[in-house]
């Protein structure tokens, strides 16, 4: 039986696929049992998505400024409230 410090282990395996189908079918096992697995795979598997759409394709350093200034103007004023008009 897998533990969570085993899966904690293969994580990364398990998300890019590289595991065996035995090892796939207890990792599978395990999340169906362990929440805090269940969490700690889907916030890596945003994370690696993250990680590789930054590799395979890089974002110009201009866009990701702006970006940045839009996540911090919708923190601040609020998601939206920029489109409405008054
Ligand atoms: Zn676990």
């Amino acid at each position: 039986m897998l533990m969570c410090k085993d899966l904690a282990v293969i994580a990364s395996d398990y998300i890019d696929g590289e595991l065996g189908t035995g090892g796939k079918l207890s990792v599978r096992m395990h999340l169906m049992m362990c929440r805090h697995c269940r969490t700690f795979i889907g916030q890596l598997k945003q994370s690696t998505v993250l990680m590789a759409a930054h590799s395979s394709q890089q974002a110009p350093a201009d866009y990701i400024a702006r970006l940045d200034e839009e996540i911090h103007r919708a923190l601040t004023q609020g998601i939206g409230s920029n489109q409405g008009d008054y």
